[in-house]
Formats: structure tokens, sequence, C-alpha cells
């Protein structure tokens, strides 16, 4: 079975067919300015050269139809016809509290999806797109959607509950939901399956650090708590969101700088985090390293605090969970930074008995046991796959 799976943005696309026989990724792509002059579509099949197309997509349906056009054209396509794709797996932000597993597309799921505008509001919409778009270029294939908040929605009231009045929650539906979801979802049965846990009672942490990061912590595969909120922009230190604040910080600045409460949301939202703390001088991690092995004190403060900040919360998930029995650590700082992981599991989480192996844990983007045989707790580095894990669950319905 072929799966094609898209993720759109408000003026992207990304794509990626994966043969599920096989699990192999036999093509994927980018489309780039999609509505913005300077359209761009790039095509990668392994082990041959990039094709690109360059030429107006003033909308996500002209993108669907190139992407068509790439993957069945005669010299770079992977298949001979759309009929060989078998189902649309999209990635769809927001969910609601509609939604608590993925879904076969029909008008009620595009009206929810529609509901939910004001919650993504920047990912939603173009998400629906994606999916209309689809519905037009592929008529009646089965389209289905995989929300990013499907997997936070296994939270109790007690973690997803927000302390503020009720009539906001019954109102606007304010309440914790959690994103990265299909990568957590994704990792922690992953990691239950490598380490041979028991998939009922497994007290799994998924630490996913990347530009946007988020912890979660689970039981027998069911999210227990997760440190994004009602958006992204609640929990770690990221590449330019600020994670928790005191919330009284946006009236203290809107009133000493006169700006307006949308105004300090798009600095907290863009201008912060490790950004911010260094005044700027990256929001990527690599960068943010090498400027404090320079010598540069804010970027040494900001890695502190990033880590600091993600030890915090696993500390406060093996209690949430009263234990733990893996640590996984993903996405790109995760699969990435040796002494992140080393830090937060040593420095931090050494009393539990958690330690890491130096030699194991020098690795890179691969599966990997990082503890030491004699650690009380298995840790890995486990890459994620939320493109596998939309296709995963797309076939398993369209499969019926
Ligand atoms: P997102 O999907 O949220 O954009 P990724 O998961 O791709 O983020 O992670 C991107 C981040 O991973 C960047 O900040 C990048 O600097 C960081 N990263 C990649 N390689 C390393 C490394 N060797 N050490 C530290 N950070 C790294």
């Amino acid at each position: 079975m072929n799966i094609l799976v898209l993720n759109c943005g408000s003026s992207s696309l990304k794509y990626q067919i994966i043969n599920m026989d096989t699990k192999d990724v036999i093509c994927k792509g980018l489309v780039e300015r999609i509505g913005i002059e300077g359209s761009k579509l790039t095509h990668k099949v392994p082990g041959k050269d990039n094709y690109v197309i360059e030429e107006a997509m003033p909308t996500h349906k002209r993108a669907v139809e190139l992407v068509m056009a790439a993957i069945t054209d005669a010299d770079h396509g992977v298949i001979s016809s759309v009929d060989e794709i078998d189902a649309i797996g999209h990635r769809v932000l927001h969910g609601g509290q509609k939604f608590t597993k993925s879904i076969v597309v029909n008008e009620d799921v595009k009206a929810a999806i529609r509901e939910c505008f004001d919650l993504g509001p920047l990912h939603n919409p173009a998400n629906l797109m994606g999916i209309e778009a689809c519905e037009l270029a592929m008529p009646g294939k089965p389209n289905v959607a995989v929300f990013d908040t499907s997997f936070g929605m296994g939270m109790e009231p007690k973690a997803f509950r927000y302390a503020i009045p009720l009539e906001y929650l019954n109102k606007y539906s304010v309440r914790r939901y959690g994103f990265h979801g299909t990568s957590h979802d994704y990792v922690s049965h992953r990691a239950i399956e490598i380490a041979g846990l028991d998939p009922k009672t497994a007290k799994v942490l998924v630490c996913h650090l990347g530009n946007g990061a988020s912890i979660s912590a689970s039981i027998g595969g069911v999210c227990v708590d997760t440190s994004m909120g009602l958006t992204p922009l609640e929990g770690l230190i990221m590449g330019t969101r600020s994670g928790d604040v005191d919330p009284a910080i946006i009236q203290y600045i809107c009133n000493k700088e006169g700006k307006t409460v949308n105004e300090v949301l798009d600095i907290l939202n863009k201008k912060s985090g490790v950004y911010g703390m260094t005044n700027g001088i990256s929001s990527d991690f690599r960068d943010i390293e090498i400027a404090a092995e320079n010598g540069n004190k804010d970027a040494e403060i900001a890695l502190e605090a990033f880590r600091y900040r993600v030890a915090k919360y696993c500390g406060a998930y093996i209690a949430a969970m009263n234990g733990v029995d893996c640590i996984c650590f993903t996405a790109g700082v995760g699969e990435n930074d040796k002494v992140t992981r080393k830090i937060v599991c040593e420095q931090y989480l050494g009393y539990l008995g958690v330690k890491i192996d130096d030699e194991r844990n020098n690795v890179r983007g691969q599966e990997k046991l990082i503890s030491a045989d004699d650690s009380t707790v298995k840790v890995y580095l486990l890459p994620t796959n939320e493109e596998l894990k939309i296709a995963m669950d797309t076939e398993e319905l369209v499969k019926g």
C-alpha cells in the first residue's frame, strides 16, 4: 500500500510517499512560497538528482496538482499514475476537544477542523486547504486527518484543566491540549517495543527537543501530561518561544513599552527562547553552543536554562507517573546533542540512579540505548518519524 503523507503550512507543503509494505520513503518533496511570488517545488527521489518545478502556485490546489505531476513524471516520477496511491494522510494541527484519534475525512470532519481555526489560526486553515486540494486532485481517494493534539487528549482533567474560571473551558475550550502528539505517540510506542516494556503499564518520558520542544509522560501509551498547552507556547525554552512565563509579564511589558497584547505574544512566540535570551544570536541551538564555547555568557546561560527546564519537567512528570521506566530523546537537539542528554540524565536525574554510558551516548540520529547497564532507568535516543506515524494511522483506518 502506498500512502501519500501531506503536511501543509500556510505557504508551504511537505510530502512523502511511503510504501507501507517495506516502510520505505519512495519520494519526498517540499513546495515553498505557495501564494507568494517565486513558488518552487523540489522533488527528491532516493539516489536521483532533485527535480525542481518553478512556476506560479497561487493556491494549495495548484501545488497539489504539481505534486501529482512530479510523482507521476515520466523521468522523475515514482509511480505511473495517481491510482497507485491508496490514501492520503494529512497532518492537522488542532483537533480541539472533538478528536482523540485519527479519522477518515468526511464533511463533518472538515467542519470540525474549520471550527478549530481559532485554536490553530496559522495551521488549521492550511491543513484544510490541503485536504480539499487532494479531494479535487484525487477524487474518491480516502483522506485521513492525523491530529497533533490527539495524543494529549489522553490526559485526565487534573492535568489538562487550567485553574481559571470554568466558563472559559465551557465557552471556548480553553484547556491543555499539547502538541507534537504524533511524535510523542510514535516515540513512546517505539520505546515500549524496543525496550521490551509492558505495553499496558510502561511509564515513558519523551523529550522532543527541536526548535519547538515539548515533553510528554505516558503510562501504557496513554498521555498523562505534556508540556505544551492551549498553544505550543507553553512549557520548555525553545528556539524562539519563551515556554512558561508568569502571565503578568505580558501586562507589565505592554504597560512599559506601550505594546498591545498581540505584539507581546508575538515577541513570546518569535523573539524569545534561546534567541531572545542571547539578544538575537540565533534560534539554532548549534549556533548557541558555538557562541557558548567561544565564551558568550548569555549563550552559556541560555543553554543551561534550556537543560534545567527540560530536567525540571522530567522531574515533575516522574512524580506525575510515580516512577519512570524509560526516558527517550528525540528531534533535532535530542537526537544530536549528547551533552544535553548527559546533563539532563546525570546532573539532574542522577539521584534516581539514571546513568549514561558515554560511549553509547556518542551517537546521532539513530535508535540506540544510551544508558549504562547498571542504570535504574533505560534511556534511549529514538529518532522521531511523524510521517511514518501519519502513514501508519492512515493505513490502519483505510484497511478498516
Ligand atoms: P523543528 O522540527 O521544531 O523545526 P528540529 O527537530 O528539526 O526542529 O530541530 C532543529 C534544531 O535541532 C535546531 O535548533 C538545530 O540547531 C538543532 N540541532 C541539530 N543538530 C544539532 C547538534 N549537533 N547539536 C545541537 N543542536 C542541534
